[in-house]
């Protein structure tokens, strides 16, 4: 299955900010709700989710608030990536085998695809080394995205509902899909 189904834009249209925090809603909406990186929804914890700087202020601080350096993350890949730059130089943002991709690129995508149970695979050399950094073999991901795919089952059904004579059978059902809420309390309480 692909790593996911859409990609992330920024708007080219921003004004400028002396702070980088100000760009946040911004930035949620151009990821579309996700983390760049492993593609978490922010939907129930948007709290949790913060703003990487995606070449590091470390090695370059002029790029502190430019927009086009910034990257909608979840905490887990966020505190992975931290200041890691392997190639030390701003515009090298890779060398084939190891350092980044930016999540906007649309060959981020191409380093990734999905197993059966919504986990991450790394598919080239350079996805196996973010894989590793960003620490995308952690459950937490393909528990979400189990839990979106239950989701959707969930608004199948609430339609089949409306037109099916055999609503009982369909009601067990959706009681079973509604537990899926206590996917998430387990992962987050
Ligand atoms: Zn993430």
């Amino acid at each position: 299955m692909v790593f996911r189904k859409r990609h992330p834009s920024r708007t080219t249209e921003i004004v400028a900010q002396s702070d980088y925090r100000k760009f946040r809603e911004q930035l949620r909406k151009d990821f579309n709700c996700r983390c760049g990186y492993c593609d978490d929804r922010d939907i129930p914890r948007a709290e949790g989710f913060e703003i990487d700087h995606f070449v590091p202020q470390k090695v370059d601080s002029s790029l502190g608030t430019v927009y086009s350096n910034l990257v909608y993350a979840c905490r887990s890949c966020n505190n992975s990536k931290r200041a890691k730059w392997p190639t030390n130089n701003p515009l090298e943002h890779n060398n084939g085998r190891e350092g980044w991709i930016d999540p906007c690129d649309k060959s981020y995508a191409d380093q990734f695809e999905r197993g059966n149970y919504g986990e991450i695979i790394a598919t080239t050399e350079l996805g196996e080394w973010m894989y590793n950094e960003l620490k995308l073999w952690k459950p937490q991901h393909e528990i979400l995205q189990c839990y979106e795919e239950i989701e959707n089952s969930i608004q199948e059904l609430r339609s089949c509902l409306e037109n099916c004579n055999n609503a009982y059978n369909l009601k067990i059902f959706l009681k079973l899909y509604e537990k899926k809420d206590k996917i998430l309390y387990r992962l987050y309480i």
